[in-house]
C-alpha cells in the first residue's frame, strides 16, 4: 500500500513560515468551528474556511487538501447540526450550501493549481536535465565541438541573394575579400576540451576568432558559406586547420544548421582530427604499390626459365648469323649478296631479342599505369607466346575460345597480363601431381554483358579445397612450402581499383576456375 503523503514531498521538512502559517490555519479554523457553533451570527461564518484552504495550499499534497477540505466542510455541518438541530430553518441551510459550495469550488481550484504547479516542475526538471546532458555531451565528449554564432554571416548572405547574387563562389572569387569578411564575423561562444585540445591551446579565450586557426588556401570555409547560402541543413567538408604550434591538421567538419533562422546564433560544429588516418592511408597506398612492384618482380621472375629460353634462341641464330657472315667474307670474292642476307638475319635477330628484354623492362618498369585499348585474345595470346617454355616443359595443353566479335577494353595491359600471367602460373603449380596427357589449361574470353568482357581460366587440376576457397584473395593465404600467398591478393585489388573483379571457383566438371570481369571503360583510380 502506498504511504498517504500529506504534505508537499518537496517540503519534507517545511520551513518555519510554512509551520507557522499552517499552525495560523487550524487556529483559524477552530476560530470559524467556534463561532458557528456557539455563537448566532447570521452569516455564512463557515465560508471563512476557504482562507485556511488557501493558507494551505501552498504547503499541502492533493491528498492533504482533499483531507482538510473534508475536515472543513465536516466541520461546518457539525456546526449546523449543533446550533439549528436536523429541522433547522431555511437561511442557515442556504448559508451551510454557499459555505460548502464554496469550499468544494475552492478545493477544486487549488488541486488543479497544484497540479499545473507540479507539471511546470517536472518541465522544469526535464529541461534542467536535458540542458546537463547536452552540457556534458558538448564538454566532455571526444568529438571537437564548437559552439559558433553565424546570425551576422547568414544575414549578411541573405542580403546578397536579395541583391540578385546567386553564384555564391563567382562572387567571392570576384571579392577576394568576402570569405575573410565573413570569417571575421563568426564569433565562438564556446568550445570544449577535445576542441583546444585540436587546437593545442589552453585558454578557451584564444579561439574566440577562427582566423589564425584556417589555412589561408583553405577553401572549406567558403563552402561552408555556400551551405548557408544556399539554405542547407548540413555541411560537410574536409579541410586544413592550423594548430597553435604550426603544424597542419587535416579535419573533418561537420556542422547541422537550424530550421529557424533566429537560432543561427548558436550553431554546433564538429570536426575529427583524421589527420593520422590520412597519413596511414597515403603509407598504406605506397605499401600497396610497393607490393604490387614486388608482385611484378617476382612473376618476372617466375617467367625467367621462358625468358632465358626466349632469348637464347635469337641469341643462338645471332652467333650462327655472324659466322656465316664470316664466312661469306672470308671467301675470295667476299659475297657480298650472302653477307647483306645475314645482316639482315642479325638485324632481325638483335630486334627480337630487344623485344623480349624490353617487354621485360616495361612489366618490371614502375611507370605510371597507361590506359589503353586492349584486345584480349591477343593479350592472351601474347601471354601464352610469353610462357611457351614453361607450358612445353610441363606438357600442359593451351587452348583459347574466344568470340570473333569481341570489342578491346580500355585497361592497364600489363596489368592484366600479370593477372593472367599470376592464373596461368597457379594452374601448372596445381596440376604438377597429375599425370601429362590430363593437363590442360584452358582460356575463354567472351562479353560478360554490354559493357564488359568476362575471361575465364580453367585448369584440369584438382580444384580448390573448400579452405582455401573461403580465403582464396586474403592476404597469406598459401598452400604451398615456398608460396607467399600474396598472388591473387594482389591480383584481385589490382583489377578491382579499375572496375574490374576477379572470382573462383570449382569447375562442375573438376579443376579451378578463374573468372576476370573487365569492365570496357576502366575506371579511374
Ligand atoms: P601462392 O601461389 O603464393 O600460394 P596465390 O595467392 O597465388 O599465392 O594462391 C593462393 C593459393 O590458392 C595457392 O597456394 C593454392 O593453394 C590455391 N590456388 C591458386 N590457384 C589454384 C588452382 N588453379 N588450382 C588449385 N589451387 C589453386
Amino acid at each position: 500500500m502506498q504511504p498517504l503523503v500529506l504534505v508537499n514531498p518537496k517540503r519534507r521538512l517545511p520551513a518555519r513560515h510554512e509551520i507557522g502559517i499552517l499552525t495560523f490555519a487550524v487556529v483559524l479554523a477552530a476560530t470559524v468551528f467556534y463561532l458557528d457553533t456557539f455563537t448566532d451570527i447570521h452569516s455564512a461564518l463557515a465560508t471563512l474556511y476557504v482562507i485556511t484552504l488557501l493558507l494551505s495550499a501552498e504547503t499541502l499534497t492533493e491528498k492533504g487538501t482533499l483531507l482538510l477540505t473534508g475536515s472543513c466542510v465536516s466541520l461546518s455541518m457539525f456546526s449546523y447540526v449543533t446550533a439549528h438541530g436536523l429541522q433547522g430553518d431555511m437561511a442557515a441551510a442556504l448559508r451551510l450550501i454557499v459555505a460548502v459550495a464554496a469550499m468544494a469550488i475552492t478545493c477544486a481550484l487549488i488541486i488543479r493549481n497544484q497540479r499545473a504547479r507540479l507539471d511546470l516542475l517536472r518541465f522544469n526538471a526535464a529541461l534542467r536535465s536535458s540542458e546537463e546532458r547536452y552540457r556534458t555531451i558538448f564538454e566532455q565528449g571526444r568529438v571537437a565541438l564548437w559552439e559558433r554564432d553565424y546570425s551576422e554571416v547568414r544575414a549578411m548572405l541573405m542580403a546578397l541573394r536579395a541583391q540578385g547574387i546567386f553564384d555564391l563562389r563567382a562572387h567571392a572569387r570576384d571579392n577576394p575579400d568576402l570569405v575573410e569578411n565573413c570569417i571575421a564575423r563568426v564569433p565562438t561562444i564556446a568550445a570544449n576540451a577535445a576542441a583546444l585540445e585540436l587546437l593545442g591551446i589552453v585558454d578557451a579565450q584564444d579561439v574566440r576568432s577562427m582566423r589564425r586557426y584556417i589555412a589561408p588556401d583553405d577553401t572549406t570555409f567558403l563552402e561552408l558559406m555556400v551551405a548557408i547560402f544556399e539554405n542547407k541543413r548540413h555541411f560537410e567538408g574536409r579541410g586544413t586547420i592550423i594548430a597553435a604550434d604550426g603544424t597542419n591538421k587535416m579535419v573533418l567538419l561537420t556542422v547541422g544548421f537550424p530550421e529557424d533562422a533566429a537560432n543561427f546564433n548558436r550553431v554546433i560544429v564538429g570536426m575529427f582530427d583524421v589527420t593520422e588516418r590520412e597519413m596511414t592511408q597515403k603509407a598504406l597506398f605506397e605499401a600497396q604499390a610497393e607490393l604490387a612492384l614486388a608482385s611484378r618482380a617476382a612473376t618476372v621472375g617466375a617467367l625467367s626459365a621462358s625468358l632465358a629460353h626466349e632469348l637464347n634462341q635469337p641469341l643462338g641464330a645471332l652467333v650462327v648469323n655472324a659466322q656465316t657472315l664470316q664466312r661469306w667474307l672470308d671467301r675470295d670474292p667476299p659475297d657480298l649478296a650472302a653477307v647483306s642476307r645475314s645482316a639482315e638475319r642479325i638485324v632481325r635477330d638483335s630486334q627480337r631479342a630487344s623485344d623480349i628484354i624490353q617487354s621485360t623492362r616495361s612489366m618490371l618498369g614502375n611507370h605510371a599505369p597507361v590506359i589503353e585499348p586492349v584486345s584480349l585474345i591477343q593479350l592472351v595470346a601474347e601471354t601464352r607466346a610469353l610462357m611457351e617454355s614453361e607450358l612445353l616443359r610441363n606438357a600442359v595443353r593451351f587452348d583459347i575460345i574466344a568470340e570473333s566479335e569481341l570489342p578491346t577494353v580500355n585497361a592497364v595491359r600489363i596489368e592484366l597480363q600479370q593477372v593472367l600471367i599470376n592464373l596461368i602460373t597457379n594452374a601448372l603449380q596445381a596440376m604438377a601431381d597429375i599425370p601429362e596427357t590430363k593437363r590442360w589449361i584452358e582460356v575463354t574470353i567472351e562479353a560478360a554483358d554490354a559493357q564488359k568482357v568476362a575471361i575465364r581460366v580453367r585448369d584440369s587440376g584438382p580444384g580448390l579445397g573448400s579452405d582455401i576457397l573461403r580465403n582464396l584473395f586474403k592476404p597469406f593465404c598459401t598452400t604451398k612450402e615456398t608460396g607467399l600467398g600474396m598472388g591473387l591478393a594482389i591480383c584481385r585489388s589490382m583489377l578491382e581499383a579499375r572496375g574490374s573483379t576477379l572470382a573462383a571457383r570449382n569447375h562442375s566438371d573438376g579443376g579451378a576456375e578463374f573468372e576476370m570481369i573487365v569492365p570496357i571503360e576502366a575506371t579511374h583510380e
